[in-house]
């Protein structure tokens, strides 16, 4: 039996990822992490009877205690709760489903203890990339990528040397707003930004899709994951999200991964690496496809896309202040204390007012992204 554990059980990546193992029966869950929901996190225990689980507040996990006292599981919670659950001995994976950078030091602190990474987390490896690489190789774990474009592109490298890749071409759908330009998008609601055109998933998430923030910082996780230049990166719009992502290498070869879009399939992939196991769902009909469209994505519009390149070019501190500032401003939004296109104002300000820390510590990364967050507050 394979032995996992999972940051952010609860979300949507993090019950995706319970909805393989319970299909597959040979996965054991060993320990189980949440935020705030713990209603089904008690479902969870119940069902996949880890060792550990643990949640953020010590109010909740009190609760908890309580709940599922017949079940023999520990509850934690905090950091230390996160952490506990990241390193719990016999784990070989860590699938790390949790949102935000809040991931990054459960995801340092399980590297180290030697266990692989089945990766979701992306706002981690945007701003500690150059911690989290250079480990991974050093304790010789593998980092398994979950999202769905960085599983293609994993998947499109299988079998080419690593010195013949031109370029990675990662698809987008471009949102609910692809075609609107700015004006268009002074009246956005919260709503109307939570309706993603193709995949359902976390709030968070898709409202980054929509602004197209999530594309810029996937191309600065692809730019870790597959140690390229940024400039050797490049977004292609395909509204139907069939092409999962692309390889081009120096012969001018283009290698794809292509499917209906369906999370459980990067994530089972991740889970069994290198084994392909039979998946059920829809299958992609090509007949009643007809076509796959293309299109150049809109930087002038969707100028978080064109800051993320910036960012990711520049590294250092950039990639912090870039991606707190949107977790902030989006949080913001989300509480409808903002409007749509603050988002991106907020985080040109803040990458304009940051004077860039050179290969930060952690210690230098989770200060940029308090600076950031005072800078938000301090705003009006
Ligand atoms: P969700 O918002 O659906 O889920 C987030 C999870 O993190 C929940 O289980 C939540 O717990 C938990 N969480 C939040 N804060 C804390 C905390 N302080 N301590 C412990 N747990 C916490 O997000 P998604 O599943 O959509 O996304 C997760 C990650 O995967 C993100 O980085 C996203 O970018 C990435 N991703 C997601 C994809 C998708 O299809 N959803 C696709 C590709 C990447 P609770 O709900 O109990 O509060």
């Amino acid at each position: 039996m394979k032995k996992i554990a999972i940051l952010g059980s609860t979300g949507s990546i993090g019950t995706q990822t319970l909805e393989v193992v319970r299909k597959n029966g040979d996965i054991e869950v060993l320990g189980l992490a949440a935020g705030r929901n713990i209603e089904l996190l008690e479902q969870q225990i119940r069902e996949f009877h880890p060792v550990l689980a643990a949640v953020w507040t010590e109010e909740d996990a009190q609760e908890l205690r309580t709940r599922a006292a017949d079940t023999g599981t520990k509850v934690l919670s905090g950091m230390d709760g996160l952490i506990a659950v990241s390193v719990l001995a016999d784990v070989e994976i860590l699938v790390t489903a949790i949102v935000g950078m809040i991931g990054i030091r459960p995801t340092i602190e399980a590297i180290q203890a030697g266990k692989a990474i089945a990766l979701a987390n992306k706002e981690t490896l945007v701003t500690a990339g150059h911690l989290i690489m250079p480990l991974a190789r050093e304790r010789k774990v593998p980092i398994l990528p979950v999202d769905s474009e960085h599983s293609a592109v994993f998947q499109s490298l299988h079998g080419n040397e690593h010195k013949a890749i031109h370029k990675i071409l990662l698809t987008a759908s471009g949102g609910p707003f692809r075609g609107r330009k700015q004006e268009e998008l002074l009246e956005i609601r919260v709503e109307d930004a939570l309706k993603h055109p193709n995949w359902t998933m976390g709030q968070k998430i898709t409202i980054d899709s929509s602004t197209m923030v999530n594309k810029g910082l996937e191309v600065i996780e692809a730019k870790w994951l597959f140690g390229v230049d940024t400039e050797q990166i490049q977004v292609v719009v395909q509204p139907q999200s069939i092409i999962h992502s692309m390889v081009e290498y120096v012969d001018g070869a283009i290698m794809a991964e292509l499917g209906t879009p369906d999370m459980k399939l990067p994530i089972q992939y991740a889970l069994y690496y290198p084994e392909r196991r039979y998946l059920p769902g829809e299958r992609l009909d090509f007949w009643s496809l007809g076509k796959i469209d293309f299109e150049r994505p809109d930087m002038e519009t969707f100028y978080g896309l064109k800051l993320a390149y910036e960012a990711g070019k520049r590294g250092g501190s950039l990639p912090t202040v870039f991606n707190a500032a949107n977790e902030m401003a989006v949080s913001k939004f989300l509480h409808r204390e903002i409007k749509y296109l603050e988002i991106m104002e907020i985080i040109e300000d803040c990458m304009r007012a940051h004077k860039v820390i050179e290969n930060p510590t952690l210690e230098e990364v989770l200060e940029t992204e308090a600076a950031t967050y005072e800078r938000i507050e301090s705003r009006r």
